[in-house]
């Protein structure tokens, strides 16, 4: 991590992260502009150049690439546990599989629609450990780095929920397991020769970055940003690697080893893409093979439910065993009928592992059937 420091010039200890990534754009972003104004002062002349940015050809090609899904429509995906094609409507970037509730995907055009800014509490966090962070790295205390990066990663998942998986939100053992999993990998990568010194060559390419356009809105250089490009795709593999070496698979919640890249690709083209000229932004989404498609929602054969946890309405598609309310992110077992409420009369299905909950409607003890 070490993404707020009050030293600009150096460079993000951490790995190719969604939030790493958006807060290494955005400093950039400040530091381009820094330097166009400075430029400006110095000509005293406006600069406006030939850039394509901020044009309408530029917000039309770009935002279509990061709006929003259109309603009714679902992004094309597999499920890579049991096979099966999603077909229900997703609200969140996290695409959880209708029948199993596996992870399957990452949407996103979805993700771009939430703020993913980290909250002024994390940026305290990071600051106020990261010399600790340093010195347990310097004194190669793997274990006292462990501890603070699970400080960090535990204020990120209450304070940047969109950058979390919805499942988060409600159930605490997958946050505390989301957590761990994620200090675990900061831990491997920071102890990692080969990550530190991709990170280092990362630095370099950005500082390396050119801009033009205006102010307001500048605009990388191509030339300049395929080196960055290039050496992503290497720290992806090492990433890959790293998986598995230092046990991160096991413990993964979401065991999305095949969505490890696709992450770290999303995060970054969410920093850059409004940066990159129209033509650059599309090769970008080629090369990164993020171009989705969307397919219309087929939900015509799906059994209505009710969550146990939030009361949210659910589908269950015919031989669906489990699902991820999206609306509070529990996992739902499809494996048992809707119970009724004695109090309110309301029907849910519990949780996986529930026996209980109390009605999301009235809050009254709802049981599990053969419970008594
Ligand atoms: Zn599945
Ligand atoms: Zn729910
Ligand atoms: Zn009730």
């Amino acid at each position: 991590m070490g993404l707020f420091k009050k030293n600009p010039q150096e460079p993000p200890a951490g790995r190719p992260s969604i939030a790493d990534h958006m807060a290494l754009a955005k400093q950039m972003q400040a530091q381009a502009m820094q330097q166009m104004a400075a430029l400006q002062q110095a000509s005293q002349a406006s600069q406006t150049s030939g850039a394509a940015v901020g044009s309408m050809t530029w917000v039309r090609q770009v935002l279509a690439i990061l709006a929003p899904p259109q309603p009714g429509f679902v992004k094309r995906c597999t499920c890579v546990v049991c096979g099966a094609p999603k077909k229900l409507p997703t609200v969140t970037a996290y695409v959880y599989c209708d029948y199993c509730a596996s992870l399957i995907d990452y949407d996103l055009r979805r993700a771009c629609e939430g703020d993913t800014t980290p909250g002024p509490e994390y940026a305290a966090t990071v600051n106020s450990t990261h010399a600790a962070s340093q010195a347990a790295l310097a004194a190669g205390n793997p274990d006292a780095y462990r501890d603070l990066q699970r400080r960090v990663y535990e204020v990120y998942a209450a304070n940047v929920p969109m950058a979390v998986s919805h499942r988060a939100k409600n159930d605490p053992a997958y946050r505390s397991a989301y957590v761990a999993y994620m200090a675990e990998a900061a831990v491997a990568r920071a102890f990692d020769p080969a990550s530190q010194a991709l990170e280092a060559e990362m630095k370099q390419r950005v500082m390396s970055l050119r801009y033009s356009g205006n102010m307001m809105s500048p605009t990388v250089a191509p030339e300049s940003f395929w080196p960055m490009v290039e050496t992503l795709e290497k720290q992806i593999e090492v990433g890959k690697t790293l998986y598995r070496s230092a046990g991160l698979a096991e413990l993964d919640p979401d065991h999305a080893e095949h969505l490890t890249g696709k992450f770290a690709w999303s995060g970054f083209c969410q920093g850059w893409l409004g940066m990159l000229p129209a033509d650059a932004a599309t090769q970008l989404l080629d090369r990164t093979g993020l171009k989705n498609e969307y397919v219309p929602v087929q939900a015509e054969d799906g059994q209505p439910r009710h969550c146990g946890g939030c009361g949210g309405e659910l589908s269950a598609l015919p031989g669906a065993k489990a699902v991820i309310c999206d609306g509070c992110g529990r996992t739902i077992d499809l494996g048992g009928a809707e119970i009724g409420c004695a109090a309110c009369g309301a029907t849910m299905t519990l949780p996986a592992g529930a026996d209980r909950v109390a009605c999301p409607f009235c809050q009254a003890q709802v049981e599990r059937a053969g419970m008594r």
